[in-house]
């Protein structure tokens, strides 16, 4: 396939693919937001301060013991906000009482419990089979990340690495005697697995660290080697995500090293991360691509293109620091390398499988229409959605015969809150594409050149 198509062709495909899943979209969809629109979020969509008072909010719920606690940290949160609105006002007097804190202390437990169940399936990977045999049941494949973020010691290294095992394990027996769903199993270039999942380098290592990187590299390589070898046993995909910039160069070498080693050249399948919000991202896709193109394996390495999920953290951290962000600093430049980079993945198959992960109508019927115009199956390239943010989506690219695969978070509330905080992060964002889909923003606008 060639990596050239027409511009004029690329946007009359855009519409028509656009038009199709919105079509096919349940009736008076709101997105996800809809999911989210307690009225507390919707406030905090519009208001900075309390934004960040219910950010740090939900920082410290895994940490407090009790709903007195719950409580204090709230109404402590709260009495940053300057004219907060009047329900909020309501709930700050109910922290005078003691039998107040309490009540608060329950609702917003709830509350924020309720949230965190939308977006990870289960505590453990057996809680977890019921949704993931329903996705199945309706055309869809899952990755399963097992949260758990920071880990500062070996043991909790280990942890995670013998977890991940048992997962792939656990995820083998559950997805063995479903019935066959040829547009999840296979593509132009041979059978993909129907165990995926996705692991976290930084969760592998606690020595992972931008002023020592080959430390953290062979550190993690130990552990990583492990879990290749199980999914290639087992037949499973291992997906490698990618976090955050500091970290990006080391977990990009350590993956294309060890799939360089012999042992590794049939398999197992695996992927790994490219974000588009960095402004170097276009010179990494080259040289994966020219890895690729050098690198004879059973499995084509599969890329999932992302825009980016710690936006927050780059710029603040560059700020810190007076250096020039490694991100785009206006979403639409972000939002343009996507496309652009979809172009390059889409013409590069088959030495690479590749996977657009966006809820971005735009984005995602940018990449069928290049798709089609470059005169790929709809196998030959797979939509991935966050659970509990890309339902609506993930049902309209299922019912229009698109591959698609929900990457579902297993785990605690406690490991779970970095993820969940950078869910609410994302969404309250005036510039979430799925913000301005709850707002009614007309198909058009929504699929208008960014
Ligand atoms: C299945 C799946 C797996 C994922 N895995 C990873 C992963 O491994 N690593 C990772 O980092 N992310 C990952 N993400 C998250 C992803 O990077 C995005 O954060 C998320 O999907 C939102 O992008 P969007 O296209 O859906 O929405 P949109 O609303 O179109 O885009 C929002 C994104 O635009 C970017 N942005 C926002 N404001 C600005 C600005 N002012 N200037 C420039 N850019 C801006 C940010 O990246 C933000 O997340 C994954 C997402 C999915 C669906």
């Amino acid at each position: 396939m060639v990596g050239v198509v027409d511009e004029a062709a690329v946007e009359a495909g855009i519409r028509q693919a656009g038009g199709e899943l919105a079509a096919a979209l349940p009736q008076g969809a709101r997105g996800p937001m809809r999911a989210l629109d307690d009225r507390a979020m919707d406030f905090a969509s519009q208001d900075a301060e309390l934004r960040a008072a219910l950010f740090r909010f939900v920082d410290v719920v895994p940490a407090c013991r009790s709903l007195d606690d719950l409580a204090r940290h709230l109404t402590g949160f709260l009495d940053d906000v300057e004219d907060p609105p009047q329900p909020i006002g309501i709930a700050m007097r109910m922290g005078d009482s003691r039998a107040g804190r309490a009540a608060l202390g329950a609702a917003a437990a709830a509350g924020v419990r309720r949230m965190a169940h939308r977006f990870i399936v289960g505590q453990t990977p057996r809680e977890a089979h019921g949704v993931l045999r329903g996705l199945w049941d309706d055309g869809v494949a899952a990755s399963v990340d097992l949260l758990g973020e920071a880990t500062v010691t070996a043991d909790e290294a280990d942890r995670y690495a013998a977890r991940c095992a048992s997962a792939l394990d656990d995820l083998a027996a559950v997805y063995a005697p479903l019935p066959e769903r040829p547009l999840l199993e296979r593509d132009s270039a041979g059978p993909t697995p129907r165990v995926n999942l996705s692991v976290k380098v930084s969760a592998l290592t606690p020595l992972l660290r931008p002023d020592a990187p080959e430390l953290g590299k062979r550190d993690a390589a130990v552990r990583l080697r492990g879990l290749l070898r199980r999914a290639r046993e087992l037949g499973a995909h291992l997906h490698i995500d990618i976090e955050s910039f500091d970290s990006r160069e080391a977990v990009t070498e350590l993956v294309l090293e060890l799939l360089g080693e012999e042992e590794f050249r049939d398999g197992p399948s695996t992927g790994l991360v490219v974000q588009a919000y960095l402004r170097d991202s276009p010179a990494l896709l080259e040289r994966i691509l020219a890895w690729a193109a050098t690198d004879r394996r059973r499995f084509p390495l599969t890329i999932r293109l992302v825009k980016g999920a710690y936006w927050d953290h780059e710029v603040v951290e560059a700020r810190q620091h007076g250096w020039e962000a490694p991100v785009f600093e206006v979403k639409a430049q972000s939002d343009r390398n996507f496309e652009a980079l979809t172009t390059t993945l889409l013409g590069a198959r088959p030495r690479v499988r590749v996977a657009i992960a966006s809820h971005n109508l735009r984005s995602v019927a940018n990449a069928i229409a290049v798709n089609r115009l470059l005169g790929g199956a709809p196998a030959d390239v797979e939509f991935q959605v966050l659970r509990g943010l890309g339902d609506d989506l993930q049902g309209a690219l299922a019912a229009s015969g698109q591959r698609v695969r929900a990457y579902c978070p297993v785990g605690d509330l406690v490991a779970g809150m970095a993820y969940l905080v950078r869910r609410l992060l994302e969404n309250t964002s005036n510039e979430s594409f799925l913000a301005e889909q709850a707002a009614g923003v007309p198909l058009d606008e929504l699929l208008a050149a960014p």
